[in-house]
């Protein structure tokens, strides 16, 4: 039922039920907040959203307050202004003063809004104690004296993660966010998803950086540094320098690779297409041998982590097969580059990734047998850029140096929920019946739903998949399995929310718009790419026949699978 309120003294129609911030959001009026998401469930925990009603002698927060007939809303008053102000200044009081050191110094929202704010001097002193970094995660870091008690990261571990690994302890003044037992994060329930990253208005969460080694490894005349980028890296690149989507963006960005001392570029999608061709024949004898199934893909490292820490009897029915990183990096040192006389001992291999989980998948080989030796987050290579004076929009395009990054738009859709099963099915169709699948696109497994499902005939059978993304969604999907739900030959797991086009690694600010624009970045490729299918990637196909095997033979499954996750460190 519609109803009409004022706000600022303009008439405004809203319905029963909607929240004083949905109304102002849809008009235009913005107000701060630190704790609110539209995806979250609301807490009013910041208070920073406080409006002026009528009649009320008491400020109201605009994200858990309904509209009512009679209110008259003001949301910039004099007074409205002084209570944000206080709010703010009493959050300084907790806070270090170190934003010039703070990994978050320009995109903090808090900096923003004390500037918004005008606040100019520190009025009020905690008489906190120091509190110590958590820095013994591989992918995430933890400063708590940065935390304004938002709740966000909770609540997005909570509703969308599903693994609850922070969340507040403690009582009044004492509370704080914290971990089981107090323990790091590399000790507790966290899956490394990097989504709590993205939502903390502060410096309070960062991903472990990795940008000091990848400079000296850059500038280590021993070294033969190489770089591997994922499928939705070109387009984040492009929304942070402004670069017009007529540029040639993966070239572009190749070029500032190159600039920055990378001896070679990788793009991973086509360690993508090996991933589907491997995957695509395994799946293949499980159904013929009506085993194992549903094939669960394994390309998140968040959610195998997942799999294997919680929910171990789900292990034997994961792919496993290596993640496109880790077949890329071990394609780069035991074939790429040896058969161009470089030692794999001197090879030092850079991923970029949108995922902070990627981190520790790399580190989860040890020392001595790193596949891939730094992982750095798009974040971390922006900073990269600018930190060696790259003025990215003028340089020249480069085109790929190497024959190994030829890849099929298969490949690439890697980094959408659903992407990865629509290149498996293209490939899984082909080697079952010799023709391709028509059409190619498969609509059911597109778009920003979490929970896609479709079912493809191949080769006069009908085969049901089921796309999940946000590990929330999965682990519900993954009940629903084991209280019966039958008849799922494949599902496919993304822990992010709409896959990596909204990693932990991406920058931070993503919103709809970005997933959006993302997301049609990696379709138009689908749509204007030559080879759209795994099995018809030359590169692909020669590697099998030089280097590796069939697919899923023995020889294939020594260098391309992965042995479990060691999970003692729970
Ligand atoms: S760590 Fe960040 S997101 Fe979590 S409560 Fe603190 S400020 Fe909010
Ligand atoms: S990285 Fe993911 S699992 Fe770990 S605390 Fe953050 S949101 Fe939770």
């Amino acid at each position: 039922m519609l109803l009409t309120i004022e706000i600022n003294g303009q008439q405004v129609s809203s319905k029963r039920g909607e929240t004083i911030l949905t109304v102002l959001n849809r008009i235009g009026v913005k107000v701060p907040t630190l704790c609110h998401l539209s995806n979250l469930s609301p807490t009013g925990a910041c208070r920073m959203c406080v409006v002026e009603v009528e009649g009320l002698s008491h400020l109201v927060p605009a994200c858990s307050h309904q509209v009512e007939e009679w209110m008259r809303i003001h949301t910039h008053s004099p007074r409205v202004l002084k209570a944000r102000k206080t709010l703010v200044e009493l959050l300084l009081a907790n806070h270090p003063d170190d934003c010039l050191y703070c990994d978050r110094n320009g995109t903090c929202e808090l900096q923003e809004l004390s500037e918004e704010l005008q606040v100019r001097e520190r009025k009020y002193m905690s008489r906190n104690k120091p509190v110590q970094i958590d820095k013994a995660c591989p992918s995430i870091q933890r400063d708590p004296a940065k935390c304004v008690l938002c709740m966000r990261c909770s609540r997005v571990c909570r509703e969308i993660v599903g693994v609850s690994a922070i969340d507040a302890v403690g009582r009044g003044s004492h509370t704080r966010i914290g971990t089981s037992y107090n323990r790091g994060l590399n000790f507790n329930a966290c899956v490394r998803c990097g989504q709590c990253i993205m939502v903390c208005p502060t410096g309070a969460l960062t991903e472990k950086k990795s940008i000091q080694q990848v400079i000296e490894a850059l500038s280590n005349p021993d070294l033969y540094p190489v770089v591997q980028f994922s499928p939705t890296v070109p387009a984040a690149i492009a929304e942070e320098f402004g670069l017009k989507s007529s540029k040639d963006i993966l070239n572009l960005l190749r070029a500032a690779l190159k600039k920055m001392g990378f001896r070679q570029s990788f793009d991973a999608s086509m360690a993508a297409d090996i991933n589907i061709m491997e995957e695509a024949a395994l799946f293949l004898d499980r159904l013929q041998k009506n085993t194992k199934l549903p094939l669960l893909t394994s390309c998140c490292p968040a959610w195998v982590r997942y799999i294997e820490v919680f929910r171990p009897e789900f292990a034997t029915y994961l792919s496993p097969v290596k993640s496109p990183q880790q077949i890329m990096g071990t394609l780069i040192k035991q074939y790429i580059t040896s058969s161009a006389g470089v030692k794999p001992g001197k090879v030092f291999v850079v991923s970029v990734t949108p995922c902070t989980a990627g981190k520790s998948e790399a580190e989860s080989n040890g020392s001595e047998t790193r596949l891939v030796d730094a992982v750095i987050t798009i974040r971390e290579l922006i900073r990269m850029i600018r930190l060696l004076g790259i003025d990215i929009s003028n340089l020249d395009p480069e085109p790929a140096d190497s024959a190994f990054s030829i890849s099929s738009s298969s490949g690439r859709l890697f980094g959408i929920s659903g992407g990865h099963l629509e290149g498996l099915i293209r490939s899984i169709n082909f080697m079952s019946s010799g023709q391709e699948l028509s059409p190619l696109k498969i609509n059911d497994l597109r778009g920003l739903k979490p929970k896609k499902e479709a079912k493809v005939r191949i080769n006069k059978q009908s085969v049901n998949v089921v796309a999940v993304s946000g590990l929330a969604n999965a682990i519900g999907f993954i009940d629903e399995i084991a209280n019966g739900r039958e008849n799922i030959h494949i599902v496919e797991v993304m822990a992010c929310l709409n896959g990596c086009i909204n990693g932990g690694g991406q920058r931070t600010g993503t919103d709809e718009k970005c997933l959006k624009s993302r997301m049609k970045a990696l379709y138009d490729i689908d749509e204007e790419e030559m080879v759209k299918v795994a099995h018809k990637n030359p590169v692909v196909n020669e590697l099998f026949e030089k280097f590796l095997s069939g697919p899923n033979s023995q020889r294939n499954q020594e260098i391309l699978h992965k042995t479990p996750l060691k999970t003692s460190a729970i």
